[in-house]
């Protein structure tokens, strides 16, 4: 067996405990935090602290079931808690901000600086009549104005909508209209890969088709990126660099409600159209501001990278919010990972000397298979922390991730989460909990997380069952927008007074939640359930395979059975008895049940915008049907491609 090859499948025992000197400097390191916890109101009045208000509260919550309200009678503004407070301090010239362009182009921006930019372009917004609760779509790519331009939202009370600045005109068109912005600010183009993309011909074909009902989108403010040419429309188009200057640079913080809305942000989109998810100022904050705090273990010398894009929520609440509300420094990365070079990613980390980096599963396959020699050229040794978010991790994923980029030195914080909790909400934390490679651990303290079965009953350990939350947390969202009754079908019909996440997760022994996949995409063979991470998590063990997908087919006997698709590591050929390999690899790893009937070999997996796994369009191809729909897919080629073969299979 090789090295590789040793590895693991979900559950293993072994554990990992973090360095001596780790834990014993860590944030948190009293091991009753948890406990604390459980008084859950009084955690989280004691949490509340930490932000600066204008107003403090009067009352922690009025839970008004499904509706809560957190830090009621409280006032405060977020951008004044991101910036206007580190200003009092040592932290006044203190780099907030760390930019890096794709073609390699620097900026930085102190704490004071982004506040000028911000209190700026806020006084712009406000030139423009944008009002306290209206909403401005931010179509942008990773630059630092789409930061300010999210702060100066949140300094005057309007609410930002970011959309991702890889979606097409069709789906920035939705989201203008749900959310009726009433300006939208974007740039011109963006790079992406030496190339540059147009952002601004997208919002101009976007425009027309979007019904208004009132005032939206009154203007259109156009960051100068990349110097392609755009069309400027007179009395609506207006030029960022032109509309700032001579802006006075003093912009008073709106006193908001806690319960004031800071942003919309629209959902992955992996499952199904997505949600118009509303977070308020308040809860939001103490939840981000916490978790950002105690997860990354964050200290006042450390140099902090999220590489999600800022039109994800981990954008939003570890690229923005939590961090800067703790005054962490952010490094903030425009362009693509293999740009020019696959060790984009680790010649960051060696230039600004990171120490802490948050990435996704999805990026350290991809890292994998590129081969570990890129990482090995760079000097790493900055990193002390390492995080994962956004889909679950393979074991094998893990422990690469671990000894190759962590050097065996870096603890890892696996994140689960959601765009509708706002913040993280099982984790472990660092100084603290021995980590198992797969499993995302235990709920973050003060957070009530159960696994249920269909009566809602919770489930014994060493079950599998529904992921839900029992009790209301202050970063949950306060509603769909404009949409209170698909809030309540949505999430808390499903099980009588219960949260429903719509993930399936199993508890062991040690009590350590296991993220088995989506309600949706569970494959229920011969009766027995089966989640997709177990059966993926077993094909990438095994070392050919980059990355697999698992949907179920209906099967005449079995009720379904197990479709797999696995991308393979570069260089490793297309064969059939690799096939039947990876067949016995699954049954030794798991068991017969979880035997797949079907493996298609391919290059690529279809994926979501934010590198999701689309797993129900591949059910749409392994059961020869019409294809759903691809809006948020990256690359539709992909999934074209499988659908041609497959189809040309039967
Ligand atoms: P949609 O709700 O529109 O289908 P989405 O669920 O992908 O999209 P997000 O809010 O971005 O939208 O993703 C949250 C989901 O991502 C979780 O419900 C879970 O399935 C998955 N996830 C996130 N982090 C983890 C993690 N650490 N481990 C396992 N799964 C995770
Ligand atoms: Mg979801």
């Amino acid at each position: 067996m090789t090295e590789e090859r040793s590895a693991r499948s979900l559950e293993e025992k072994e554990m990992f405990f973090p360095p001596k000197e780790f834990s014993s400097n860590a944030v948190i390191q009293n091991s009753e935090i948890h406990e604390l916890g459980q008084d859950r109101n009084e955690f989280w009045n004691e949490q509340g602290k930490r932000l600066d208000w204008f107003k403090s509260w009067d009352t922690i919550l009025e839970w008004n079931y499904p509706f809560a309200k957190w830090y009621v009678g409280g006032k405060l503004n977020a951008a004044y808690n991101c910036l206007d407070r580190h200003l009092k301090g040592a932290r006044r010239n203190k780099a907030a901000l760390i930019f890096e362009g794709e073609q390699g182009d620097r900026r930085v921006f102190t704490y004071q600086d982004l506040l000028r930019e911000v209190s700026q372009f806020a006084n712009v917004l406000k030139s423009l009549e944008v009002e306290k609760g209206d909403r401005v779509t931010i179509y942008m790519p990773m630059i630092p104005e789409t930061v300010i331009a999210m702060l100066a939202c949140a300094r005057i009370g309007a609410a930002h909508c970011v959309v991702f600045g890889g979606f097409s005109a069709e789906a920035l068109k939705d989201r203008i209209q749900d959310s009726q912005s009433k300006v939208v600010v974007t740039t011109d183009g963006s790079y992406r890969r030496g190339n540059s993309i147009p952002l601004k011909a997208n919002v101009d074909r976007a425009l027309p088709s979007v019904t208004c009902i009132n005032n939206c989108v009154e203007n259109v403010i156009v960051v100068k990126r990349t110097g392609q040419p755009v069309d400027m429309i007179e009395g609506r188009d207006i030029w960022y660099h032109e509309a700032v200057e001579n802006v006075s640079i003093v912009c008073p913080a709106e006193a908001m409600e806690a319960d004031d809305m800071l942003f919309i942000l629209y959902t992955s989109g992996t499952t199904g159209k997505p949600k118009g998810v509303v977070h308020t100022v308040g809860g939001y904050m103490v939840g981000v501001s916490t978790t950002h705090e105690w997860v990354f273990d964050l200290k006042e010398e450390d140099v902090y990278w999220c590489t999600a894009d800022v039109g994800w929520i981990t954008g939003h609440s570890y690229l923005v919010y939590g961090p800067l509300s703790n005054g962490a420094t952010v490094v903030m990365y425009e362009g693509a990972p293999d740009y020019p070079e696959k060790d984009r990613y680790w010649k960051i980390v060696e230039k600004y000397r990171v120490t802490i980096l948050y990435t996704a599963p999805t990026a350290i396959r991809t890292f994998m298979k590129w081969g570990e020699s890129y990482p090995s050229g760079r000097d790493l040794s900055s990193l002390r922390l390492l995080g994962s978010v956004g889909e679950p991790i393979n074991p094998e994923a893990w422990m690469w991730y671990y000894k190759h980029i962590g050097r065996e030195q870096c603890p890892i914080v696996d994140t689960w989460w959601q765009t509708e909790t706002g913040m993280i909400m099982m984790t472990p934390l660092p100084g603290i909990t021995p980590l198992k490679p797969g499993s995302c651990t235990i709920p973050f303290p003060g957070v009530h997380i159960e696994i249920v079965d269909h009566a809602g009953d919770p489930v014994p350990k060493g079950k599998s069952g529904y992921l839900v939350v029992r009790e209301p947390w202050p970063a949950m969202l306060k509603t769909v927008y404009g949409d209170d009754k698909r809030y309540e079908d949505t999430y808390w019909s499903q099980f009588k007074g219960l949260y429903f996440t719509g993930d399936e997760a199993k508890w062991d022994e040690d009590s350590y939640f296991w993220v088995t996949g989506r309600v949706d995409d569970v494959i229920n063979v011969s009766g027995h359930r089966i989640g997709t991470a177990e059966v993926e998590s077993a094909l990438a063990d095994h070392p050919f395979v980059a990355e697999a997908a698992c949907v179920g087919r209906t099967h005449e006997v079995k009720g379904q059975a197990v479709f797999a698709f696995v991308s393979l590591k570069e260089g490793i050929a297309v064969n059939d008895e690799l096939v039947d390999e990876l067949k016995a690899h699954v049954v030794l790893k798991i068991g017969s049940l979880a035997r797949p009937d079907d493996i298609f070999l391919s290059t690529e997996l279809p994926k979501t915008r934010s590198g999701k796994i689309m797993r129900r369009l591949l059910k749409d191809i392994a059961e020869g049907r019409e294809i759903g729909d691809t809006s948020t897919l990256a690359d539709v080629g992909v999934i074209n491609f499988l659908k041609e073969n497959i189809d040309a299979r039967r």
